[in-house]
């Protein structure tokens, strides 16, 4: 009789049998492990928690008052004899991949990742293991992220020529990750930060945690206006186009985005800037973190996972994918609003359940929750 995986996907998310857990499970379950704090890894309703210390003050934010035990990265945990420990994913803050290992068999579930040290998240660490279950959300050739240096200079500068015109400049990316990653990296010699309320709620959050992060203005109904424009806003996808971003007339908006990198995006969302900035890996990324596992299987969960999958079997991976609801009704990358364009030898990619994921839906409850911004 074959011996049953040590993980396996039910309908409840990836579940490990022999230790009675689940990881990220999208519907309640007894014992959740979690990646990270997004909204489509990090689900309400579970008995138990386990996650990395730094998702600590976030979890509870958004996921209210739930049984949480949080651990260090390389700290083992045992349950019902089987060991788990977390590694650096290099996502966001409080980011980890899972190793789950019984009887010299290991598996990692990466949860999202990225390979490029971005000087905010513990960077991304490769473990060695049989079967590495990973996400691919930029897995086509088109995507290849520029170093992040490089792309924050063309920001701060474009920040500067924004005051030098007496025009606000608005730069929108995801709550949780991105809106650190841009804080940490803006030249402070140009102006001050205000924040979107989701956003500062989110940074308030991590420093609860300890993580010791610029100074932020959070923005009210009395903050002035021409104070505002001597700085860079940082606002979530949720709030483009509504009346709290129209009201800093007339400024100059910026979209944060590894689908920036398709022709096109930048126009749909009607944004003056793109910037490609993603906290996924991006092509070279996804090969180079499997390829350095080590391992004999992988499995891919959300994104690109039909025509990955293939190139990785042409290549020499044992690849499949796998159904999973990450990425799908919340989603910290929103996804373009059409497939991008083929690539030589690829059938379209299954963007069809990427394309279903709302735009902003991983900011919706926070926004009703806190009704907003002020
Ligand atoms: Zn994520
Ligand atoms: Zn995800």
């Amino acid at each position: 009789m074959p011996k049953k995986p040590l993980l396996e996907f039910t309908d409840s998310g990836i579940y490990c049998a022999q230790g009675r857990f689940y990881i990220d499970p999208w519907k309640p379950v007894d014992d959740a492990v979690i990646t990270h704090a997004h909204s489509d890894h990090a689900r309400w309703g579970s008995k138990r928690y386990l996650a990395h210390h730094l998702s600590r003050e976030v979890l509870l934010y958004r996921l209210g008052d739930i049984t949480l035990q949080t651990v260090e990265y390389g700290e083992k945990v045992m349950k019902n004899g089987v060991e788990i420990t977390l590694f650096p994913a290099g996502h966001v803050i409080g980011s980890a991949q899972v190793r789950v290992c019984y009887k010299d068999e290991v598996w990692v579930v990466s949860g999202d990742y990225k390979v490029e040290d971005d000087g905010v998240c513990a960077p991304f660490e490769p473990v060695r293991c049989h079967h590495f279950i990973s996400e691919c959300t930029f897995g086509m050739p088109v995507y290849k992220w520029k170093p992040q240096q490089q792309l924050f200079d063309e920001m701060n500068n474009w920040w500067r020529q924004n005051v030098q015109e007496g025009k606000a400049t608005v730069v929108v990316g995801y709550s949780l990750g991105k809106a650190q990653r841009i804080l940490q990296n803006l030249d402070f010699s140009i102006g001050p930060v205000y924040t979107h309320g989701v956003i500062e709620n989110t940074n308030e959050a991590l420093r609860r945690n300890g993580i010791v992060l610029n100074p932020t203005i959070r923005i009210t109904p009395d903050t002035p206006k021409d104070e505002v424009r001597k700085g860079i806003i940082l606002a979530p996808p949720s709030s483009v186009g509504t009346p709290w971003m129209r009201r800093f007339n007339p400024y100059d908006f910026g979209y944060c985005s590894g689908w920036m990198s398709i022709r096109g995006a930048k126009k749909r969302r009607a944004a003056d800037r793109g910037f490609v900035l993603s906290d996924h890996a991006d092509w070279d990324g996804l090969i180079s973190a499997i390829d350095a596992t080590g391992c004999e299987k992988v499995y891919l969960t959300h994104g690109y996972t039909a025509s990955f999958s293939r190139y990785l079997n042409e290549i020499g991976f044992d690849a499949s994918e796998v159904h999973t609801l990450f990425g799908e009704d919340e989603s910290e990358e929103e996804a373009p609003t059409q497939p991008p364009p083929k690539e030589e030898g690829q059938k379209s990619p299954e963007t069809s359940e990427v394309l279903s994921s709302g735009e902003d839906l991983g900011e919706a409850p926070e926004t009703s929750k806190k009704g907003g911004t002020s």
